[in-house]
C-alpha cells in the first residue's frame, strides 16, 4: 500500500501537481497551499469546492497539529503550545516576543532518545519522529493562533532536530520558501545535542542556519554523565565538526551550556571551557548560558545567579562572547517537556481510574 501524500509537507508546485492530478486546476493547488501555510483546517477552506475538500481528506493526509492547551505569560506574552498530532501523540511549542520580532520553538520529535539526565524530554524516551509537515504545522497553527508575523524559528523543543535529519532538513526547505512562510534561514537555529556526523552533513545542504550546539560542560568525563552522546562522540570530535560547519558555511556556532548547580558552574568550569574553545576553534563562537530549570525527577538544581553573572564574565574577559540567556515566560514555568509529560502522566491516571 502507498502512503497517501502528506499535504502540509507540500512545496507550492507540488501542490499544484496534486490538484491537477485530482482532476482541479492547478490554481486549486495553489489556494491549498495558501490555507495550509495558514495553518487553516481543511473544512474552513472555504473558496476550494466541497468535491475538491473532500477528496483531499480521504486520498491525503493533512497532518495539522491541534491545539490541546496553552499558556500565556502575563510578564511577557510568551505563549506555550501543548499540540496534539492526527495520532493523539504531544508536543510543545512555544511563541517568543523579542524586540527584533517574533520566533516559534518547535519541536521534531515526540519525545527524545537521547538521554541527557536533567532534560524532561527524554524521561519517558522517543515514541516517534515528526514529518516535516507536522514541524511547519507548529509554526502555521501558532501563526494563526497570534494571527502575528513571525520572523524565526529555533528547533530547540521537544526532540533531537539531527536524530530525525531527513525531516529537519525538509521543513528547513520547506518553511523558508518565499511563497510559504519565508522565513529566512538565517533566522532559524538548530539545536543539537551533538550527532557529529549529521552536523558534517548539515554543513553540505547549503542552508545557512545557524546551528547551536548543546556542549554542557567542556570535560569529557562530566559531559559523558550529563550527556550520553558524548560516549561516541566525545568533545574534540564534536568542537572538530562545529568548525567545519563554521568554515563552510560562514555561520558563527552558537553553545548551549546550561548550568547545573555542583556539575560545570564552577569558575574552574569556565576557565577549562575558555580554554577549550579558544584551542578547539578557529573561527568565531557564542555561549549562551542557561540556568537550569529543574526537573524533580534528575535530581539536578540550578546555580545562583550570580554565579552565572560571575560565569559569564570571566569567559567574556577571555574574550569569548557569552551571554544569560533571559528566561521568557518566568511565571508560565515548564521549560520543554514538562507539558508533555504532565499530559502523558494525566493520560495514565485516567486510564488508572478507568480500570479500577
Ligand atoms: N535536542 C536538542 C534540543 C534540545 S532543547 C539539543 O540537545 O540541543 C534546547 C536546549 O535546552 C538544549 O541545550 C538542552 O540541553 C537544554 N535543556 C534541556 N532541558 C533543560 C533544562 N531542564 N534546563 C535547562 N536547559 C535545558
Amino acid at each position: 500500500m502507498t502512503e497517501k501524500p502528506d499535504l502540509l509537507g507540500m512545496t507550492l508546485e507540488e501542490a499544484k501537481t496534486l490538484a491537477k492530478d485530482l482532476g482541479e486546476a492547478a490554481f486549486r493547488g495553489q489556494q491549498l497551499y495558501g490555507w495550509m501555510q495558514k495553518g487553516v483546517p481543511l473544512e474552513e477552506m472555504a473558496n476550494l469546492p466541497a468535491s475538491f475538500r473532500e477528496r483531499l481528506r480521504t486520498e491525503c493526509i493533512y497532518r495539522l497539529p491541534q491545539i490541546v492547551q496553552k499558556q500565556v505569560s502575563k510578564v511577557d506574552g510568551t505563549i506555550k503550545y501543548l499540540v496534539s498530532m492526527i495520532d493523539g501523540e504531544c508536543v510543545e511549542s512555544v511563541f517568543m516576543r523579542y524586540a527584533h520580532g517574533n520566533v516559534v520553538c518547535v519541536s521534531c520529535q515526540a519525545g527524545c532518545r537521547m538521554g541527557c539526565a536533567f532534560c524532561a524530554s527524554t524521561l519517558r524516551g522517543r515514541s516517534r519522529d515528526l514529518t516535516a509537515g507536522e514541524i511547519l504545522g507548529q509554526v502555521a497553527v501558532i501563526g494563526r493562533d497570534t494571527g502575528e508575523r513571525i520572523g524565526g524559528v529555533v528547533m530547540m523543543g521537544i526532540g533531537e532536530p539531527l536524530d530525525n535529519y531527513e525531516n529537519t532538513v525538509r521543513f528547513l526547505h520547506l518553511v523558508s520558501k518565499t511563497e510559504g512562510l519565508n522565513i529566512g534561514l538565517r533566522h532559524i537555529s538548530v539545536s543539537t545535542c551533538g550527532l557529529v556526523p549529521q552536523i558534517y552533513r548539515l554543513a553540505e545542504e547549503g542552508l545557512p542556519v545557524t546551528l547551536s550546539v548543546s556542549l554542557h560542560a567542556s570535560d569529557d568525563g562530566v559531559r559523558s554523565k550529563l550527556m550520553p552522546v558524548n560516549k561516541t562522540y566525545p568533545i574534540d570530535s564534536l568542537l572538530q565538526a562545529c568548525q567545519y560547519y563554521f568554515d563552510k558555511t560562514g555561520r558563527r556556532v552558537s553553545f548551549e551550556y546550561t548550568l547545573i548547580a555542583g556539575e560545570n558552574d564552577r569558575l574552574a568550569d569556565a576557565a577549562a571551557l575558555a580554554d577549550r574553545l579558544r584551542r578547539t576553534l578557529r573561527g568565531p563562537c557564542h555561549v549562551n548560558l542557561i540556568l537550569l530549570n529543574p526537573v524533580r525527577e534528575t535530581g539536578l538544581s540550578a546555580p545562583r545567579r550570580e554565579g552565572a553573572r560571575a560565569f559569564c564574565a570571566y569567559l567574556e574577559k577571555r574574550g569569548i562572547s557569552a551571554t544569560i540567556r533571559r528566561r521568557l515566560g518566568s511565571d508560565i514555568d515548564a521549560s520543554c517537556g514538562q507539558l508533555r509529560r504532565r499530559h502523558l502522566e494525566g493520560l495514565e491516571n485516567r486510564n488508572l481510574q478507568e480500570k479500577s
